[in-house]
């Protein structure tokens, strides 16, 4: 996604551009696949940062302008409803901020006007500033906001999901940007799913003259003088750039520098696991009002590597087809995510991976159920599942970190002349959050600087 920000932001400015995939699709971490004849998203669960038409200086209008594309493009439908589910209280939020609000004065009425007085800060911090990346704890500054504990930990549970690359916390400008994001924009979802965002990025940057080479992969990359100066492909050619963005990561970039495996990962990792369950009958059939439900079994939220393969105890239950006027399905996607050791399936032997993965798919999909309030009698007609050990296959994260290297390079400079890096470790993340940080890295490296 950041690689096709750029790219389409390059192609406008009239440069020669080439983006390099080293599968047969673009998309990376959310990109679609077909198996046994069911058209699966890989990770679409739904697309933040929701706004109307029109839009103002909201981030998805900004992208809008800035790729010069029309919003009816992205043929958006509204979230019915998302719920934040706790042991014994229950958050629901939708695209109208009014809700969450109402329903904080309601279930922690003595939180209220601290709650606004958070909301008023988070707006008013210019939480994509390119400088500044000194990590700001916000498990410890949202206690000088919020003193309940609960509210707390639900308010912050959907936010590590959705963007956390920190055990147990998470960056306070990260949180300002999903706060924004997720509370008081929303979700929402291409109709078709990521497919109608991908065809409609390519074929723009196509059209804009960009050339895209799919099963390309870069092998290494040769630095003269702190100056990139040949980009080698797997094929045995060569190529030579004036600028190169890269949206691998930035210890992945490294090791393509070095031509070795020996960048360290030292850092912990965050991966997931997720699986996903066809049902025959749309979500109204199976009386799901939500689209997504972010879960938790404690009062507290311990987002952290488990010490076993998944840890069920918290996690995103999601109905990706279940959006406002959508009326067209005839079946429901049920999507559940989970925290997961990337060290514990990679350890399982030929014979315990299959079982493993199988154990686990049943075993999230009970949860889900529970946390439906659904007995588990609906027959899937088609499943799937993937592991630490896919999201490391697929997109080349090193061990799988589903949110890249904590920390993250804002501006994008890792010291070299005309590399620079975009994407999950430039620290926009999500769908929208991705094509904002390959545009913004442009902005900033390619068109600003000239
Ligand atoms: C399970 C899951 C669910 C998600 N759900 C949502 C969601 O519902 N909504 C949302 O907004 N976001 C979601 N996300 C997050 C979103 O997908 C990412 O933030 C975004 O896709 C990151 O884009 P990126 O450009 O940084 O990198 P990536 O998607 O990682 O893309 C990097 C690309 O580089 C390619 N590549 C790697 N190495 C090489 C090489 N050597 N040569 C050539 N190419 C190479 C990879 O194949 C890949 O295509 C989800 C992610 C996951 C994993």
């Amino acid at each position: 996604m950041s690689g096709l920000g750029a790219g389409i932001r390059l192609a406008l400015a009239g440069k020669r551009v080439i983006l390099l995939e080293k599968h047969n699709t673009v998309g990376g971490l959310n990109g679609y696949y077909y198996r046994h004849s069911c058209k699966y998203d890989v990770g679409l669960h739904a697309m933040t940062n929701f706004v109307s038409r029109g839009g103002g200086s909201k981030p998805f209008a900004k992208l809008c302008r800035q790729l010069r594309l029309p919003y009816e493009a992205f043929q958006l439908a509204e979230q019915i409803r998302s719920c934040i589910h706790f042991p014994h209280t229950k958050l629901y939020f939708n695209n109208d901020f009014e809700l969450l609000r109402s329903e904080i004065s309601q279930k922690f009425p003595s939180c209220i006007d601290a709650f606004d007085q958070l909301a008023k800060t988070v707006i008013e911090l210019n939480d994509t500033a390119l400088s500044g990346t000194k990590f700001i704890s916000t498990r410890a500054h949202l206690k000088d906001f919020i003193k309940d504990n609960t509210l707390r930990e639900m308010l912050l549970l959907p936010l590590l999901y959705y963007g956390s690359a920190h055990v147990n916390d998470i960056d306070w400008r990260q949180f300002a940007i999903l706060f924004k994001a997720i509370y008081l924009e929303g979700f929402a979802r291409p109709r078709g799913g990521v497919r109608t965002i991908l065809h409609l990025l390519r074929e723009h940057y196509r059209k804009l003259g960009g050339i895209l080479r799919v099963k390309t992969p870069v092998v290494s990359i040769t630095i003269e003088n702190n100056h990139a100066s040949e980009v080698h492909l797997q094929t045995g050619e060569i190529l030579r750039a004036h600028q190169i963005f890269s949206s691998i990561g930035h210890r992945e970039t490294l090791r393509l520098l070095h031509s070795d495996n020996t960048i360290p990962s030292d850092a912990q990792t965050l991966s997931f696991l997720e699986t996903i369950t066809t049902l025959s009958g749309p979500p109204r059939m199976h009386n799901w009002h939500n689209t997504i439900i972010f879960y938790n079994d404690f009062t507290s939220v311990h987002y952290a590597t488990p010490e076993t393969c998944v840890d069920l105890h918290s996690g995103v239950v999601c109905i990706p087809e279940n959006y406002q006027d959508d009326t067209s399905q005839t079946n429901t996607t049920l999507r559940t995510t989970h925290l997961a050791n990337y060290d514990a399936w990679k350890s399982l032997s030929h014979a315990e991976y299959p079982t493993t993965k199988q154990h686990y798919l049943l075993q999230s999909r009970q949860k889900a159920f529970t946390i439906l309030g659904q007995s588990s009698k609906a027959k899937p007609i088609a499943e799937d599942i993937f592991t630490p050990l896919t999201v490391e296959r697929y997109t080349g994260h090193i061990k799988g970190a589903i949110y890249g290297h904590p920390n993250k390079i804002r501006d994008g400079n890792i010291g070299l002349t005309n590399l620079f890096i975009c994407g999950t470790d430039q620290g926009f993340l999500g769908i929208v959050g991705a094509l904002l940080s390959g545009i913004s890295m442009v902005n900033h490296h390619t068109l600003q600087s000239k």
